[in-house]
């Protein structure tokens, strides 16, 4: 048996270790064993066909985001921009860095925040950039979204929300293959990695992928994520047949919005309240996060030729329509969204780097000075991890917040359980009743250091007198 396989050695390391993200690529090189399939928690897994052989020598190392094997973001980065562009430590080599709205058309009606997600992508089609547009829309049958081509304007639009469900690439790589085009694909920050990586080695991919287009990322969730919100609602996992993941709710902060969903055997859609008023919303609980995503250290995308995400700043949030952060690498993208500017289409600030770093404040928290953490747990438990651009250390946490990260890795992995076993009984109060009993101490953590604050002002304002 030959165990020093490249199949092999990431089947060992990322799948069977749970930092496997589901992106799909390494199912697409030629005789690969791999494909993606849903595993039993709703995740999108990659997974050795049944059959096939581990002995093969095919290369999927270097393809793979969470193998060790494979270029980091600051290699990558440095590769595309790093001739044109200045390096920020968070956000990788950046042009330009705004805040904003699109004012043109029912592009920030339609998408999740500001609208520039389909701006972005519609300008390049209109500007003859690009034939083909590669996002995650709404499909029929097995699951809710998936990866599709957009040859439109029309069909861009039918793609515009977010989408936190499980994705992949394998399938519509081959498409990409097998029809010669200039494409744009937007994905969230691991899957433009596999992107940029799969490039490398793939002169077709390589010539046909013009733009990558990155969201930011909080983090991914299985397919369960969407069951919790219909069940909530009155519709039953199995018979959820739409959901939008962002229905913005008029007179509300941007980040209170709702979703809403459409159940099989009724033609009405049921709009939720701002979704803190159900059960499950706040995303620092982690509830159906994929593992890979608590040893991701990417925010933004660094690899993107443009990065979009919410501005979760005090000065935007107030308004309910949305509006973006973006952070601009690419200088032909630069150049429309200069032009944009000037015929008032899009209605951009300049802010800086440091506000789009603070706009995403609990993500960088975690996947920094909590990934070190995380990272030393693993190294103390001689487990295989992948290598990250952050080094391992417990000492720069209070013994509270180490016990808060612990806390946020058991809501996660629990999360999975317990719905499962939910689903089994036919009763989403055992999935809340089980979560309810970590969430309550994890809450804790954070009212110790509620306390702890106003003590801290209180001894300010003393030592003041
Ligand atoms: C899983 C996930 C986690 C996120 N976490 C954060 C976060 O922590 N902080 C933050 O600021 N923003 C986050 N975002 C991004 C945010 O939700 C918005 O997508 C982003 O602000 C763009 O909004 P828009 O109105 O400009 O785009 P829209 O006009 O709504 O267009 C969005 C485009 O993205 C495509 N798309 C949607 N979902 C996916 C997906 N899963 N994979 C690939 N393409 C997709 C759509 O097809 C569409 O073309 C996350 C998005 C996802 C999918
Ligand atoms: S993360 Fe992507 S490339 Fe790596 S094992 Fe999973 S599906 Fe394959
Ligand atoms: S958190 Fe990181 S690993 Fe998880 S989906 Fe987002 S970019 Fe990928």
């Amino acid at each position: 048996m030959k165990d020093n396989t490249e199949i092999n050695k990431l089947n060992e390391t990322v799948i069977k270790g749970g930092y496997c993200v589901g992106c799909g690529v390494c199912a697409t090189v030629k005789n690969s064993p791999f494909e993606v399939k849903f595993d039993e928690f709703a995740k999108l897994q990659a997974t050795i066909k049944e059959g096939a052989s581990l002995e093969d020598d095919v290369e999927v190392l270097k393809l793979c985001p969470f193998s060790d094997e494979s270029e980091n973001e600051d290699e990558i980065g440095k590769g595309l921009f790093g001739d044109t562009n200045v390096k920020h430590d968070k956000l990788g080599y950046i042009n330009s860095t705004y805040a904003g709205h699109v004012d043109e058309e029912s592009f920030r009606d339609n998408g999740s925040s500001g609208g520039m997600g389909s701006w972005v992508l519609t300008e390049l089609l209109r500007q003859n950039l690009v034939d083909g547009i590669i996002h995650v829309k709404p499909s029929e049958g097995d699951v809710l979204f998936k990866y599709t081509i957009s040859r439109t304007t029309e069909e861009i639009s039918q793609g515009s929300s977010s989408r936190y469900y499980p994705i992949e690439m394998s399938e519509v790589i081959s498409l990409i293959k097998e029809k010669a085009g200039r494409y744009a694909i937007v994905g969230l920050p691991c899957f433009i990695k596999s992107i940029r990586l799969l490039a490398k080695q793939d002169a077709v991919i390589n010539e046909r992928i013009k733009f990558c287009i990155g969201l930011v990322c909080g983090h991914l969730k299985s397919a369960h994520f969407g069951s919790m919100w219909g069940w909530q609602l009155g519709v039953h996992p199995d018979d959820l047949e739409k959901i939008n993941f962002r229905h913005k709710l008029d007179n509300n902060n941007a980040s209170k919005y709702g979703v809403s969903v459409l159940s099989k055997d009724d033609d009405n859609e049921i709009i939720s309240p701002p979704l803190n008023e159900l059960y499950g919303a706040n995303w620092g609980w982690g509830f159906f996060k994929y593992q890979a995503c608590d040893y991701c250290d990417d925010v933004v995308g660094e690899t993107a030729d443009i990065s979009i995400g919410d501005a979760w700043l005090p000065e935007y949030v107030k308004d309910s329509k949305g509006t973006n952060v973006i952070v601009v690498r690419d200088k032909t993208i630069s150049r429309l969204i200069e032009k944009a500017r000037v015929e008032k289409k899009l209605h951009f600030d300049e802010i800086t780097p440091e506000k789009v770093v603070q706009s995403q404040s609990s993500g960088f928290n975690h996947r920094r000075e909590g990934l070190a953490y995380r990272l030393q747990l693993k190294d103390k438990n001689n487990e295989w991890r992948p290598e990250k651009r952050v080094s391992p250390n417990a000492d720069h946490l209070s013994k509270k917040i180490q016990l808060r990260q612990e806390l946020r890795m058991d809501l996660a992995n629990q999360s999975h359980v317990a719905f499962q076993e939910a689903l089994k009984n036919g009763q989403f109060s055992l999935f809340k009743n089980r979560m309810n009993s970590i969430v309550k101490v994890y809450e804790q953590t954070y009212k110790i250091t509620l306390l702890r604050k106003v003590f801290n002002r209180l001894k300010k304002t003393l030592n003041k007198i």
